[in-house]
């Protein structure tokens, strides 16, 4: 079998209410479905998000590099070379989640050679993913209501709350989702390098009382000293995100044993990149926690297979629901959320079900 052609198709996607966090704020997802064709009929599928807070990408930059390089360097290669794929692809410096799209793309072409769905080809730990849901930016009030509200419907028995613009703000919303939710539901801070490392050393141990699973990326990541000291400063263990986002900043973040867990994006790592990622985690007693790169479904199925493949992610909440914000769903059938998990499809591959008429809707060039 040999790659004919990549297609990148952008295309926006407008949430319900704007999400907003410490370093920005999304009102619709400027996305990439890039596809990856072959001689045999089979099609691979994935998604790029464009977050140029992060990665300096945007969906025009990932809808050129797969038009002007990776495409022209990966045709005539066999789909199952994903280390010839990733040899080519890094001939490009950058542009983490235009390849990380292209490297799911091939996998769901394995998936589909194999009659297999990728949950089964990556390691077969699961099928079902644990989720924990995303809260914005708030007021206490507002952010204790949509907590009660959400657990109510959907039945999530984690939640990631958003920090790091005003402190007294955000101690009292975690007091008041705390008492709003009880003591049995997992609460998570992302504070996205809000604070200064001086102003989360004195904040982060306040939250000690709520019972908080882990606090992320506390002050700027540039920061590494004064992450260390944040996390000599709490309990509460420190976990690492956009500080961390290749093989070798995760190496030298576990060097330095400041974080206790580790966000592993596929956005971003694909599952090549990802794999080494959690092997690194496993080996050195961090733990991985599957994070969101505020998908659509089209993600979260990407990264949901690898999430309930792996035995050291799928033994918690992936951060995989970000999707219940969007206005609409790309699928034929919506992801049904019970008892605040999903269910992955035997189909092989990814099993995306994607519904060219609203695909054509979002569709922005
Ligand atoms: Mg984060």
């Amino acid at each position: 079998m040999k790659i004919t052609k990549l297609e990148a198709i952008p295309f926006r996607m407008p949430m319900r209410e704007t999400v907003k966090f410490a370093t920005g704020q999304l009102s619709a997802l400027d996305h990439v479905l890039v596809r990856v064709y072959t001689d045999e009929g089979l099609v691979g599928q994935s998604e790029a998000p464009s977050r140029p807070m992060v990665y300096g990408e945007s969906a025009i930059s990932i809808v050129a590099a797969v038009r002007d390089w990776f495409g022209p360097a990966l045709t005539g290669l066999d789909p199952f070379a994903t280390e010839q794929a990733w040899a080519r692809l890094d001939r490009v410096e950058h542009n983490p989640t235009a390849k990380a799209a292209i490297d799911m793309a091939l996998y769901d072409i394995i998936g589909q050679a194999a009659g297999v769905p990728l949950y089964r080809l990556l390691g077969g730990w699961s099928n079902e993913v644990e989720l924990s849901h995303i809260l914005g930016l708030g007021t206490p009030p507002q952010v204790a209501e949509q907590a009660q509200r959400l657990i109510a419907q959907y039945g999530f028995g984690t939640l990631k709350l958003k920090a790091g613009i005003d402190p007294v703000r955000d101690t009292a919303m975690v007091r008041a989702v705390r008492e709003a939710v009880g003591p049995s539901i997992r609460l998570h801070i992302d504070v996205n390098h809000g604070y200064s490392s001086l102003v989360a050393t004195r904040v982060v141990p306040q939250w000690e009382p709520y019972d908080i699973a882990w606090v992320e990326e506390p002050c700027p990541g540039w920061d590494v000293r004064g992450r260390e000291l944040i996390a000599a400063a709490t309990s509460i263990p420190v976990m690492a995100d956009e500080s961390c986002t290749t093989v070798v900043a995760v190496m030298d973040e576990i060097r330095r044993g400041t974080c206790r867990l580790m966000s592993i994006k596929n956005a971003r790592t694909g599952y090549t990149q990802s794999r080494k990622i959690i092997d690194l985690c496993e080996a050195n007693g961090i733990v991985p926690v599957t994070g969101s790169q505020g998908d659509t479904e089209i993600g979260a199925y990407a990264s949901a297979h690898f999430h309930a493949a792996h035995r050291c992610t799928a033994s918690g909440p992936g951060e995989l629901s970000f999707f219940l914000d969007t206005e609409a769903s790309l699928f034929t059938e919506p992801i049904q959320i019970r008892a605040g998990k999903f269910m992955l499809p035997d189909t092989p591959g990814l099993g995306l079900q994607i519904d060219e008429g609203k695909l054509a809707h979002y569709r922005v060039a």
